[in-house]
């Protein structure tokens, strides 16, 4: 059983504290998208309100992929709070598919609400949505990387090369004045201030 994997009756009156790590891999539910994920840590208190089970906590972990500009390994830490509701019984609109579950499941107070049926609360659903819902647009292996040459494809963060008159705007974006600096060596630099 995943540490994820809660048996109710270890619920008591004052709540059951809660710090697990579990590595990332073993939360994904059967037929979701796969996650370059290092461990994801849980910590908070799981509580009993009738019918209803309420984790409060936070929840951290490290997307693992690749840099978006020099294509070399990139983490990106995550850290979020999380307020999780779980009802005991069905969910009033059954699904197949994981996708279905998960639009169902989250409202627009960012508080994620899900059913259950078993003895054992199975935190891991939640938690998978949470670490969706975190995924970075895009990674950088440090803010200051320096990317890939676009013309020779030189990793500039290791080496140089003479690419540099290149009439690629991405080239001129990322170099910002200098990159006009460099494309028009003749113009006055105090006009370029101006
Ligand atoms: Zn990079
Ligand atoms: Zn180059």
């Amino acid at each position: 059983m995943n540490v994820f994997q809660i048996p109710l009756p270890a619920v008591t009156d004052e709540g059951l504290a809660i710090d697990a790590e579990s590595p990332g891999a073993d939360l994904r539910p059967e037929g979701a998208a796969e996650l370059l994920l290092g461990s994801v840590h849980l910590k908070g208190t799981l509580s009993n309100d009738g019918d209803e089970f309420i984790f409060n906590g936070h929840l951290e972990t490290t997307y693992l992929g690749q840099c978006d500009r020099c294509l070399g390994p990139a983490e990106t830490p995550f850290r979020t709070d999380v307020l999780w509701i779980f009802v005991q019984g069905t969910s009033p609109q059954p699904s197949e598919e994981f996708e279905d579950d998960e639009e169902d499941a989250t409202l627009d107070d960012g508080v994620i609400r899900a059913y259950f049926e078993d003895n054992i609360l199975d935190l891991r659903g939640a938690a998978w949505e949470e670490i969706v819902l975190g995924t970075p647009l895009k990674q950088l292996c440090s803010e200051t990387c320096a990317g890939l040459c676009p013309v020779c494809g030189t990793n500039l963060n290791e080496s140089s090369c003479d690419c540099r008159t290149a009439e690629d705007s991405e080239t001129l974006e990322n170099k910002g004045l200098q990159g006009l600096k460099d494309l028009y060596p003749d113009m006055n630099p105090d006009r370029l201030e101006d």
